[in-house]
């Protein structure tokens, strides 16, 4: 069996069952524990669109009859877990070429699974964002415009509320076709400032791919 659950989607696994857990915790009625596991099975299979029986069977809840066995569950799934293709420091180099002194990320790509690749460069005060999309690999350098507010805040890519310091408001800049706006425009959001987090958490790519598409001008 190859690798087939994508890293996003073994985030959103990780959490279904995780809410599984506590069900068994909390719950002592086994017909609401059976329930919800059927529940929590539906939600797992619809991630795919195309199953062999050896991978249902991989992802099939059935060998979990107490809270102690989801851990196994997880760390067996692992194996079939992949993230996004490591990519080169030149790759790097030619998606940023307009960055002056452009600083390189210092990440174990080789033993981590990523759904994308952030890192910050703290003398400019940038986080830079790369990301295989269909095949080809598109990025984005974002000025850190605060980190010190204090109200929690939402991270538009993994959706976790942060407090203080772990997430920031950010703004790409922008590629247009438009040459009355100067050929650039504005955007904003707020990210978690550790990417190696965020990717843990992180179960869907649209809100990612949104801002990716909008920042480069892409329009599908
Ligand atoms: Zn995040």
């Amino acid at each position: 069996m190859k690798v087939f659950i994508k890293k996003h989607q073994y985030n959103y696994i990780k959490r279904c069952l995780n809410d599984l857990s506590n069900t068994y915790k909390t719950c002592s009625d086994s017909n609401v524990i059976d329930a919800f596991k059927a529940y929590t099975q539906d939600k797992i299979f619809n991630l795919f669109a195309n199953l062999t029986e050896e991978e249902k069977e991989l992802l099939s809840l059935n060998k979990i009859t107490e809270p102690s066995h989801i851990n196994n569950y997880l760390s067996n799934l692992d194996e079939y877990v992949y993230g996004m293709p490591v990519i080169t420091n030149a790759q790097i180099s030619k998606l940023f070429k307009k960055e002056k002194k452009l600083k390189l990320p210092d990440l174990n790509q080789e033993n981590s699974k990523n759904v994308y690749l952030g890192w910050i460069d703290k003398s400019t005060n940038k986080l830079f964002v790369a990301y295989n999309m269909g095949e080809k690999l598109i990025g984005m350098a974002c000025r850190i415009t605060s980190t010190d507010s204090k109200k929690a805040n939402i991270c538009s890519l993994c959706n976790c509320i942060h407090v203080e310091n772990e997430v920031a408001f950010v703004s790409p800049i922008c590629k247009t076709s438009n040459a009355s706006e100067g050929g650039y425009k504005s955007i904003g959001f707020t990210v978690c400032l550790d990417s190696v987090k965020c990717n843990e958490r992180i179960e869907s790519v649209e809100k990612l791919e949104d801002i990716l598409k909008e920042v480069n001008n892409i329009k599908l």
